[in-house]
């Protein structure tokens, strides 16, 4: 199941991809892998895929403890993060997709210090307005200076810190849109990405990871350069 969920997500990421003239190689696939067991994550990776996805620091560090005898694997850190756990993000992950304040960014980077590391972080925002979703609040961006400028104050101040490298934005679209709603969506967060390339070209924060498995092709279709699929390649989870 899993292998042939895999191929088809590849394809389709391919056919996306090339519909928009773009590259495939420019994607990284994340397969998110929370909730599900790590014979799961062993299968796909035989399979080559290296990017996994987890949205919780317990089982992060579970995972990545039973699995470091794969050099390669590259955890990715895609959910809300409180600060006291930032040590096992620190530790473990490749990549942090959800960074959504200014307290998580200094907690991190100092972890990271001690650690001798540096991380690549996306900064999440909320281009949507939909009140449930973390994220700088970007809902307005374009006719709202305050939003602008909260979001280019937190890029300048995270570029700043010692460990972390800004890789761009991240963002989650409402679960129901229809595809038009999606792609607005996606075409906002695209425009909100080129506008503070211009605005500080300086910082490289250009990349762009959004789409899962309900959207992941219109997210590509619109510039994503990651898109983090689970219940498309892994199954249904409980909640
Ligand atoms: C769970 C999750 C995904 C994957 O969602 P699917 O719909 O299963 O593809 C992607 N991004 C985030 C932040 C998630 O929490």
């Amino acid at each position: 199941m899993i292998v042939q969920r895999v191929s088809d997500i590849l394809e389709r990421i391919n056919r996306a991809a090339l519909n928009s003239h773009r590259s495939p190689s420019e994607i990284t696939l994340v397969a998110v892998s929370k909730q599900k067991p790590v014979s799961d994550i062993v299968t796909a990776y035989e399979i080559g895929i290296r990017h996994f996805g987890e949205n919780r620091v317990e089982e992060l560090e579970e995972k990545a403890d039973q699995l470091r005898y794969l050099k390669d694997i590259q955890w990715h850190f895609i959910g809300r993060l409180q600060s006291r756990q930032s040590e096992g993000v620190a530790k473990h992950a490749s990549c942090f997709h959800a960074l959504d304040r200014m307290k998580i960014a200094d907690r991190l980077s100092s972890h990271l210090v001690h650690l001798h590391k540096t991380l690549p972080v996306f900064i999440q925002v909320n281009v949507s307005g939909e009140e449930s979703k973390a994220g700088f609040e970007c809902s307005e961006w374009e006719n709202n200076a305050q939003q602008t400028q909260n979001l280019a104050a937190a890029v300048i101040e995270i570029a700043k810190l010692p460990a972390l490298e800004i890789r761009g934005l991240m963002t989650m679209a409402p679960w129901e849109a229809q595809e038009s709603t999606l792609r607005l969506i996606f075409q906002r967060m695209y425009k909100l990405s080129q506008w503070l390339k211009d605005t500080m070209p300086h910082i490289n924060c250009s990349e762009l990871s959004m789409g899962m498995s309900h959207d992941f092709e219109v997210a590509i279709e619109e510039g994503s350069t990651c898109v983090r699929v689970g219940s498309s390649i892994f199954g249904t989870r409980n909640s």
